[in-house]
């Protein structure tokens, strides 16, 4: 697909593949068009160029409400809750965004707040919380609709070593228990490394690396894309 904002490239005939059961990590420098390539096909974007197709239907366009329903959730860049909510009243907006009856969304919400550690916090309003559970809850409400795909932006921004840790594992067990497939928009190298079943490495609108990580990782072509961004190499040699 395409998209340009006024005469920019921001993706240039970019082809991406996300299978059921898969995690594929999405990496690529600052401004490489990494959040318009997801939000397109999540549904807040529409494309100039190309299509987006859910198995054999063409999904293009459709508002992100309807993909919820179809299963392909989102999780912004930064995070998106309602602050003035409490924990449990985001997740049930979660819940009840796949059309999920009040009843059902009740106990899904019950059910995500065991298993990831929220119910001590289920009352409490998510503007008061800090940013580390924020985040925790922003994944949960994501779950809450029961996707087939997750699409995942930088869930890992701002968090602290042992978050990012705990993380890792919570993306990891998703994969594995619900089996759907998972992209991960990430410039943590190490978290990419170990997450990931196939890395795409995009740049200036294209995609420049495709393949199995340790492949990408070491192609040249991904190293001087990322000159002048030590950081993520640091993370990456800093485990290794
Ligand atoms: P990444 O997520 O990889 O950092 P983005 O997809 O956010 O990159 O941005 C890709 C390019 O498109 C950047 O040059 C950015 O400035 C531009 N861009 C993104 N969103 C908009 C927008 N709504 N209007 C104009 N330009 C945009
Ligand atoms: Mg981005």
């Amino acid at each position: 697909m395409t998209v340009t904002f006024s005469g920019l490239r921001a993706v240039d005939a970019i082809d991406l593949q996300l299978e059921e059961g898969e995690t594929l990590g999405l990496i690529g420098p600052n401004g490489a068009g990494k959040s318009t390539l997801v939000n397109v096909i999540s549904g807040y974007l529409k494309p100039n160029e190309g299509k987006v197709w859910l198995g054999d239907t063409d999904i293009t366009g459709r508002p992100a409400h309807r993909l919820c329903r179809l299963g392909v959730t989102h999780t912004f860049q930064g995070v998106r809750l309602f602050g003035r909510l409490t924990v449990a009243e985001n997740l049930e907006v979660g819940a009840l965004a796949d059309g999920s009856s009040r009843r059902k969304a009740r106990l899904a919400v019950g059910a995500l707040l065991e298993e990831h550690n929220l119910a001590q916090y289920a009352d409490a309003e998510v503007r008061s919380l800090p940013y580390g559970i924020e985040r925790r809850v922003s994944l949960a409400r994501a779950l809450a609709s029961n996707p087939r795909f997750l699409l995942l932006d930088e869930p890992a921004a701002g968090l602290d070593e042992n978050e990012t840790d705990d993380l890792r594992h919570v993306i990891a067990e998703i994969g594995r228990t619900r089996g759907c497939g998972i992209l991960v928009i990430e410039h943590d190298m190490s978290l990419i490394a170990r997450l990931c079943d196939r890395l795409q490495v995009i740049n200036s609108g294209r995609t420049i690396s495709l393949g199995a990580p340790e492949q990408v990782l070491s192609d040249p072509v991904v190293r001087e894309a990322y000159l002048g961004e030590a950081d993520a190499w640091e993370n990456d040699n800093a485990d290794s």
